[in-house]
């Protein structure tokens, strides 16, 4: 039983009010098939929509089996809507894009029925009504009355207590109208049928019992029925439910039927991700063709050891590292300090040269005098000692060709002095060269770098000291290498560093600095398609406001809209991706064709295969990362008008037309 009390349905007018419909009383039994009659604007849909429960925001009560609907949830009026009532429309509100069948098996599903469960029921209230040759056809194949028929049976597939049927033959011709309502009445004697019209002679051919609106009030009702208590029971029934393969498939239909523009809204969305692909490729190719030439003159197993100050590595120390696990060989940068005699120089007049065989212009030598030494009994000197030799204190600008001139030719010993200041004569040396620097110290560190036999050295207890060494190993295990490093700097103040590394890991600084860059233009043009694709998604949401007014009325809760519509921009977000992605990597082979035909073929010959590289290098974690990122934010643009369609009113989005 159905028990309506003081209903009233109050619309706002500017200031003012309106009752639509305005204190109604009735009550309806099992078997009643009633008749709403009135005028157009007497208030017939909006009584009809508040007993099915589409309008909840009513004064006075409703109750169904003694249930009052005043404390209903959300959920309450959905499994009341999907489990309690059927409907059926004027505008037979059929969802265009799905069969037959799979229109009238929509509530069962939303119940929880399987596919195969709901297809068999569905087909047998089809072929009840005369349509079971029709259930694989999409509506609109179908003529009015036919559709008219289909709505029915999605109606009564759930077996309702309510069907409620708003004007159901006004678009059928008169004779098709009788049949349909014949039907209704066969169908419905268990059932409460209400029906509104404005067609009086229906209504009496049909009815067994008129009511008659006017100005929302009742005006007549033909066959009161007294209110016969029912004990109140519980809504105890399962909370209809759309399932995530149904909401795929509403998404996917919702795309496929409008496949030109989601193609194009894609093709542009895409854009933006081809930029980021193409700069990330760039970067990506140039950071390890970078890598790949740095690799190939500094060996990525090779460390380099600096004392911690001024100290030089001793002898002690060499030993102790080449001692250590996973030490190849070690090389040492050793710097000698020579002593230059002059015969009848006072001796604490100290003066350098440079072996000649390891000759090493220093940054700041600027110009040499003479010639290179070409034996091994002559030398070059620098100018600050010549000018000592010549007995003054400095070479003025301009004087250098004389000085040079008046040193030249003249035999010098050279002595070494070790730590201790012992000096021992090396031997007798011809100047035949001068050079030029800018120091005002007559020193000159030679430096001249050897593979020295550590073992030799210290067992004939030689006194070598070495600025710096450069150590090979033979392990690529970083735990190996840290903890050879923590031994090294535990043990002898030593700074050890891989310049491999330290190069690398400063371009890959650089190239990560640059990426985040590309990255941050390239996203305005992501706010550009997140805008697209939200407007997108609000256009196809404001075509399908009837599926939605549709969907809630047999018992879609709104977050399976707003999951209809989520999928769909996440739909938006893959394809653009997925274009992204395709268009990417054709320009890539472009351009990598180019690029090797007219820059790194003639480079790679011009340099004997020295220059190698690939301009852009693909890379699979980084499509995948965009395609994820895509679609993700596909969906976050599309939240705001997938949270406006849940919140459509069910009513309204039903009397668009
Ligand atoms: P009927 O179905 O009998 O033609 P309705 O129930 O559609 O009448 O409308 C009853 C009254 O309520 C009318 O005056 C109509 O203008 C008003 N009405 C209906 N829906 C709305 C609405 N959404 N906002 C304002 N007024 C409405
Ligand atoms: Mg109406």
């Amino acid at each position: 039983m159905l028990n309506v009390k003081k209903l009233t349905r109050k619309y706002k007018n500017g200031s003012t009010y309106i009752n639509a419909i305005d204190d109604i009383n009735a009550n309806f039994n099992v078997g009643d098939f009633v008749f709403i009659l009135g005028e157009s604007g007497s208030g017939k849909s909006t009584l009809l929509n508040v007993l099915c429960g589409l309008d909840t925001k009513i004064d006075g009560s409703v109750s169904i089996d003694g249930i009052d609907t005043s404390t209903f949830s959300k959920k309450d009026w959905a499994i009341y809507r999907n489990h309690y009532v059927g409907f059926v429309f004027q505008e037979y509100n059929l969802i265009e894009h799905l069969k037959v069948w799979e229109n009238v098996a929509l509530p069962l599903q939303f119940q929880g029925l399987s596919k195969k469960q709901a297809k068999k029921k569905a087909v047998i209230e089809l072929e009840k009504i005369g349509l079971g040759k029709f259930i694989d056809k999409l509506p609109n194949h179908l003529s009015g009355g036919q559709k008219q028929r289909v709505a029915i049976a999605r109606a009564f597939v759930t077996d309702p207590k309510i069907i409620m049927a708003d004007e159901p033959t006004g678009a059928l011709d008169t004779a098709l109208g009788d049949k349909i309502i014949a039907y209704l009445k066969e169908k419905a004697k268990d059932k409460i049928v209400v029906i509104v019209t404005h067609d009086e002679d229906l209504a009496e051919k049909f009815a067994n019992r008129i009511i008659t609106l006017e100005d929302g009030k009742i005006l007549n009702d033909s066959n009161q029925v007294s209110e016969t208590i029912t004990p109140e029971k519980e809504l105890n029934l399962v909370r209809p439910r759309m399932k995530l393969s149904m909401l795929f498939k509403f998404a996917r239909n919702n795309i496929s039927s409008r496949i030109f523009r989601s193609i194009i809204t894609s093709s542009i969305v895409s854009i933006g991700y081809i930029s980021i692909f193409l700069l990330t490729f760039l970067i990506l190719g140039i950071n390890s063709s970078i890598a790949s030439t740095i690799s190939s003159f500094i060996p990525e197993d090779q460390y380099q050891i600096y004392h911690i100050g001024n100290e030089e590595i001793t002898t002690d120390e060499m030993a102790q590292i080449s001692a250590l696990e996973h030490v190849e060989s070690v090389e040492y940068v050793v710097t000698e300090q020579i002593l230059l005699e002059y015969q009848g120089i006072p001796n604490n007049s100290i003066l350098t040269s440079v072996p000649y065989d390891e000759v090493s212009l220093q940054s700041n030598t600027s110009t040499l005098y003479g010639e290179i030494p070409s034996s091994s009994d002559e030398i070059i000197i620098n100018s600050l000692t010549a000018a000592n030799l010549e007995g003054l204190q400095y070479i003025e600008k301009g004087s250098e060709e004389y000085v040079f001139n008046s040193v030249k030719n003249l035999t010098v010993s050279i002595k070494y002095i070790d730590s201790t200041g012992t000096k021992t004569l090396i031997g007798e040396y011809k100047i035949v060269g001068m050079v030029v620097n800018t120091s005002m110290q007559p020193l000159v560190y030679a430096e001249y770098q050897e593979s020295l036999d550590i073992s030799n050295m210290i067992n004939n207890d030689e006194n070598i000291y070495a600025s710096q060494a450069t150590m090979y190993l033979n392990t690529d295990n970083e735990d190996e290498i840290s903890d050879l490093r923590k031994t090294l700097n535990d043990n002898h103040d030593i700074f050890v560093m891989n310049l491999y590394e330290s190069i690398t890991s400063n371009i890959d600084d650089f190239m990560m600095k640059a990426l985040k860059i590309f990255i941050g233009i390239a996203s305005i043009s992501l706010i550009v398609s997140g805008i697209l694709i939200g407007l997108v998604v609000y256009t196809s949401i404001l075509e399908r406001i009837k599926e939605i007014g549709i969907l809630t009325a047999i018992g879609a809760k709104s977050s399976s809209i707003v999951g209809i519509y989520l999928i769909e921009s996440a739909f938006l977000g893959l394809i653009s991706s997925i274009i992204a992605s395709g268009v990417a990597l054709l320009l890539t082979k472009f351009i990598n064709g180019l690029f090797n035909n007219f820059i790194e073929k003639p480079l790679n010959l011009l340099t004997q295969g020295l220059f190698e590289m690939q301009l852009l290098s693909p890379n699979v974690l980084v499509i995948l990362i965009v395609i994820t990122f895509s679609i993700l934010y596909a969906m976050l643009a599309g939240v705001i008008p997938s949270l406006r369609a849940s919140k459509m009113n069910a009513v309204k989005a039903l009397r668009k037309e």
